[in-house]
């Protein structure tokens, strides 16, 4: 069993970003991820600041090769089990906890941050997730701008996608918001119509292509065919937070779902672990998943050099 300062459960931004902060202060560190970050089917990112409209891959990449000047190992692979080590077990690394991977490979740190990101589950609807992150997207804010003045659909899995269309509004004239015919509060009800959002209470049968690939259209139940050029979801944001739980981190029901509870610095419940980016949260921003795994690498840092203080202060008697 290979022993570690830190290992870093998921290599996306949030993972990436931590073993950074780590690898320069001279931490060793083991980047575990199994090669699916939230973002992959987009060509383009956008509204990363020195990065707008490049691809998430080719970021991810880059910060991988980034770290190659450091004390840092980035593997492929799948954390599949963690323990918490008891104090025998911790031995004179001070070890933590241990990690099996699904090719059985074990490795111990001081140390784990969990930065596994989310899986984004789709509405029901076929033809959806074949367009996933390019004609069917999220986030107006990364990719809106890319389709101001065009058809823009906007499918309801709640009241909470009525902002999506009040924000894509200001982009372009034609938003059409369908209900999928759930009742709507009487002010978002007046607030979409005083700003011309079209209403479509038939439900959505199928999301359709052309010949290349392309969205063109929304067909309701009825038959009708809508055109559209983009269609945004708003996805229900299930967590990877297996991890989390095996160690035993404390969770808060928070927005309908189960979320680890962790301080301004990623730390958890559980003396040690850590957690960063989308397990956190749903936010749909790379930088906000950067901040926080650069928060919880220089606080995990921080924390290891109060226990490196500790121990030597105890080696000299
Ligand atoms: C379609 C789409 C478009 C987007 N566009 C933008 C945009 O334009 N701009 C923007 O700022 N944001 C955008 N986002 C949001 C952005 O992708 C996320 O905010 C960001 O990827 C979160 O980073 P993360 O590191 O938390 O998670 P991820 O990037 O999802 O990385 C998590 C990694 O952990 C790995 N992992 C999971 N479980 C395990 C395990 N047990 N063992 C090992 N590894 C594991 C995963 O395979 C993955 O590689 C978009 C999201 C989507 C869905």
């Amino acid at each position: 069993m290979q022993a570690w300062d830190v290992i870093i459960v998921g290599g996306g931004s949030a993972g990436l970003s931590a073993a950074l902060m780590l690898g320069r202060s001279r931490r060793r560190v083991l980047v575990v991820d199994a090669g699916r970050p939230r973002s992959r089917t987009a060509a383009h990112m956008h509204g990363v600041l020195g990065r707008d409209h490049t691809s998430p891959l080719d970021l991810l990449a880059a910060g991988r090769a980034e770290l190659t000047r450091y004390d840092v190992v980035v593997e492929s692979g799948e954390v599949a089990g963690a323990v918490p080590l008891d104090a025998e077990s911790a031995g004179a690394d001070g070890l933590s906890f241990e990690l099996e991977l699904e090719s059985g490979a074990r490795h111990a740190a001081r140390r784990v941050l969990v930065a596994t990101g989310l899986v984004d589950e789709l509405p029901d609807i076929p033809g959806l997730a074949g367009q996933w992150g390019r004609g069917v997207v999220l986030c107006p804010y990364c990719d809106g701008w890319e389709v101001r003045d065009e058809r823009i659909a906007v499918i309801a899995s709640g009241a909470a996608n009525a902002h999506q269309a009040q924000l894509l509004r200001e982009l372009s004239d034609d938003v059409t918001f369908f209900t999928g015919g759930a009742a709507l509060p009487p002010a978002t009800r007046e607030g979409l119509e005083a700003r011309g959002i079209a209403i479509e209470e038939r439900p959505v049968a199928e999301v359709l292509e052309d010949g290349d690939g392309r969205l063109r259209a929304v067909r309701l139940d009825d038959g009708t065919e809508l055109g559209a050029d983009v269609v945004f979801v708003a996805p229900r944001a299930v967590a990877n937070d297996g991890v989390l739980r095996e160690l035993g981190a404390r969770f808060m029901r928070q927005g309908g779902a189960q979320q680890v509870i962790v301080d301004d610095d990623g730390r958890t419940s559980v003396r040690g672990l850590y957690a960063a980016g989308n397990v956190i949260g749903p936010r749909s921003s790379v930088p906000w998943a950067m901040a926080t795994g650069n928060l919880a690498g220089t606080a995990m840092n921080a924390d290891l050099v109060e226990e490196d203080i500790r121990r030597a202060v105890e080696r000299r008697g």
